[in-house]
């Protein structure tokens, strides 16, 4: 055996180095929720220190991260002992790794009997253990050391897809579930924006928001995001009343008491088989609304596993094998500049196109010339990209010793790559352009408004609106609103048919609520959310334009930041006309006041309204109709009551005339109700 003086300096040194940083990062993921490397460096670095470990069992400390479950349980909560132990998983980082494990288990025992394994999805989420006593939940706790966990069971009631009391008649006196607590992606995704939009850092992974969301101290804001709960363990006790003698038995057995369970699990004979399962679910994964980082493979017959026992970490009866890891390594072809609709100059790698969790990528961000800086990322350079938030790509390093000998460092440029005007470095990450001219921002803007969270007008994408700038048909939003399918025709793949629809979705846009009207501008740092809490604060924009930083900051969730950027871009004079010109154009620029139907003297009867009217707009004539009970329909049909009339009609006329319906002008239209 080795002893420590025998030992390679530098091997006693990189042990003791590893340890460092895995305790570091260890306690960030575990305790803090604030992950500082990613989970396939950290199993990388983790799998070194094992096989150093495992060279020179003499370097082993009891402190060492490869001996231990977890992290000691914080003391926000109660600490609390498990009643069984929650052990972690021994991983398989391959095929072969698994091949490894059953000769292992295999070779613990005298003879090999029948047996099958069960595979279950790898819910990357976080486990917890709860107690059922005569069928009533009466704790949760989380995994903590494995010993003593955190009481955590406030949070855990919060969770609809955890029963209070199990749906069966005659309940076991306890029943330990385990299983885990996870964030469905949308949600995440959800989260996430909002944190954003208020200015708080986002969750870097759904397992990290779960983890920070079950730990919060504030059951409401846990019963806000919406955590859903996997069963796939039962101890049923005393020992005397269990029934269970498969995985596959508690899983059916926990669905029956109340639980979802994932259904996505299989029963398997062999590991040929469990390979088929680990191909097909290592594509699919992706279509799932959770996450998974691998699939769990337990043996089936829970007396087989109890025959297994645990080693000090892990139960020998299963394994945890993870998929690859969503990176890969590509070459940068060329560094672009891209001006958002703020003018910020984002600085985007071109890469040779590569497969990377499930689609082929060829562009990632490079964030900002801070970034840049910090990565010292060259053309030519080879790099390790991944998919953030399973997302959009980004580069996280360069092999430098891959680099080419002739490569130079990037530098940002001083002009902007679309208006040519110098660039204003606002901060070491931000450089901006600042001419409000420049087509990139005009850009920018059209294609915020027309989003879906802002005037969702459907057919103006990002195609459509540089097509139409580079027809110089649109130099504002408000030329947007005096387009006609006829001005649309000449452009390129523009059919009679997408005009009409084009312009049919731009006037309907002025439909839009005042909130998403005042999202649709972009003003920085004001999010949907944002724009939704401002506007039923002031109620319309007159009011809003007026209103001073100390008043925006009065309401709940509205700090400096937002309230001198509202304030500051009410007062450039462009963005003054703006409003006017969209006031003019009809738009909502105040809160609709809630319909309240007058009477009912045009209950039942449809109007169209063709022409302009002469003392209202058509909006207004829609409103009155609809106070009145009536109703207002865009085109001639078989149940329409009465056209409404007004100067240069369209082509309803002829129509309504040739269908015999009822055809007024605005005076009689105001004599229907009495005015
Ligand atoms: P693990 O995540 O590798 O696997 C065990 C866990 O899988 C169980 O505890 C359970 O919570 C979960 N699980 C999900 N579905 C399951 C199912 N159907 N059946 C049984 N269990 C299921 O082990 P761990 O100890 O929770 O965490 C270790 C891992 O955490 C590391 O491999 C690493 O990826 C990550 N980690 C990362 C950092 C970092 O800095 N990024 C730090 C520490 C740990």
């Amino acid at each position: 055996m080795n002893t420590i003086n025998s030992i390679p300096q530098e091997v006693v040194e990189r042990v003791n180095n590893l340890r460092k940083q895995l305790q570091e990062a260890s306690y960030a993921y575990y305790v803090l929720d604030k992950p500082i490397m990613e989970d396939a460096v950290y199993d990388q670095l983790y799998r070194e220190l094992q096989d150093l470990e495992a060279q020179y069992p003499s370097l082993i400390t009891p402190d060492s991260p490869t001996q231990r479950v977890g992290e000691k349980p914080s003391n926000q909560f109660t600490p609390t002992p498990h009643r069984i132990p929650m052990y972690s998983l021994e991983n398989a980082f391959n095929f072969q790794e698994l091949k490894q494990w059953e000769n292992r288990w295999q070779k613990q025992l005298d003879a090999i009997p029948e047996f099958e394994y069960v595979c279950e999805l790898k819910i990357d989420g976080v486990a917890v253990a709860l107690t059922y006593e005569n069928g009533i939940l009466v704790r949760g706790l989380t995994r903590g050391d494995g010993m003593t966990g955190e009481d955590i069971t406030a949070n855990i009631k919060t969770i609809k897809t955890i029963p209070l009391r199990l749906h069966i008649q005659s309940p076991p006196p306890i029943l330990e579930v385990r299983g885990e607590v996870f964030l469905p992606l949308e949600e995440f995704e959800r989260i996430n924006r909002e944190r954003e939009e208020k200015g708080e850092s986002p969750f870097a992974n759904p397992r990290n928001a779960a983890a920070g969301t079950i730990r919060q101290l504030e059951p409401k804001i846990v019963s806000q995001r919406k955590l859903k709960f996997f069963a796939y363990t039962a101890h049923i006790l005393p020992e005397e009343n269990n029934i269970l003698t498969t995985q596959e038995d508690t899983l059916k057995y926990l669905k029956q008491v109340g639980f979802l369970v994932n259904e996505n699990y299989q029963v398997c004979p062999n590991l040929e088989v469990v390979k088929a399962y680990l191909e097909y679910w290592e594509k699919k994964r992706h279509q799932l609304p959770y996450t998974t980082d691998g699939v769990v493979i337990k043996i089936n017959s829970l007396n087989l596993q109890k025959q297994l026992g645990f080693t000090q970490k892990f139960p020998r009866g299963a394994i945890a094998y993870k998929f690859p890891a969503e990176e890969t390594v590509t070459r940068i072809k060329e560094i672009v500049l891209s001006v958002g609709r703020t003018g910020a100059v984002t600085p985007i790698a071109i890469m040779e196109p590569v497969f990377l969790a499930g689609t082929t990528v060829q562009k990632a961000t490079l964030h900002n010339a801070q970034h840049v800086r910090e990565l010292d990322v060259r053309v030519g350079d080879t790099v390790v990209i991944r998919k953030a938030g399973e997302i959009i790509p980004e580069v996280v390093r360069v092999i430098k010793e891959l680099r080419p000998n002739n490569s130079q460092p990037f530098l940002m440029p001083e002009k902007c790559p679309e208006c040519d005007s110098l660039l204003y470095q606002e901060s070491e990450a931000v450089i901006r352009c600042l001419n409000n001219s420049c087509p990139a921002i005009l850009r920018g803007n059209l294609i915020h408004w027309a989003s879906r969270d802002a005037m969702d007008i459907t057919g103006l994408g990002e195609k459509t609106v540089v097509a139409l700038m580079a027809a110089g048909l649109v130099k504002s939003i408000p030329d947007l609103y005096y387009l006609t399918p006829e001005k649309l025709l000449p452009l390129d793949k523009m059919g009679k048919k997408s005009a009409d629809n084009l312009i049919q979705a731009i006037n309907n846009s002025k439909r839009q609520p005042f909130p998403r009207v005042l999202y649709g501008l972009g003003i920085r740092h004001i999010g949907a959310v944002n724009a939704k809490i401002i506007a039923e604060t002031f109620k319309d924009i007159d009011s809003l334009m007026k209103a001073s930083p100390d008043e925006l900051m009065a309401i709940d969730g509205i700090g400096e930041e937002i309230a001198s950027s509202l304030v500051s871009w009410f007062k450039v004079e462009q963005n003054r006309q703006l409003i006017d010109q969209l006031k003019k154009i009809g738009l909502r620029l105040q809160l609709e006041e809630k319909l309240e139907v007058k009477d009912k003297k045009l209950a039942g009867k449809v109007f169209v309204i063709t022409g302009s009217l002469p003392s209202m707009t058509r909006e207004e004539a829609k409103t009155i109709i609809e106070k009145h009970g009536g109703k207002v329909n865009s085109s001639i049909s078989s149940k329409v009551d009465f056209l409404i009339v007004g100067e240069k009609p369209g082509s309803k006329l002829e129509k309504a005339k040739k269908m015999g319906i009822k055809i007024i002008n605005e005076a009689e239209f105001l004599s229907l109700i009495g005015s």
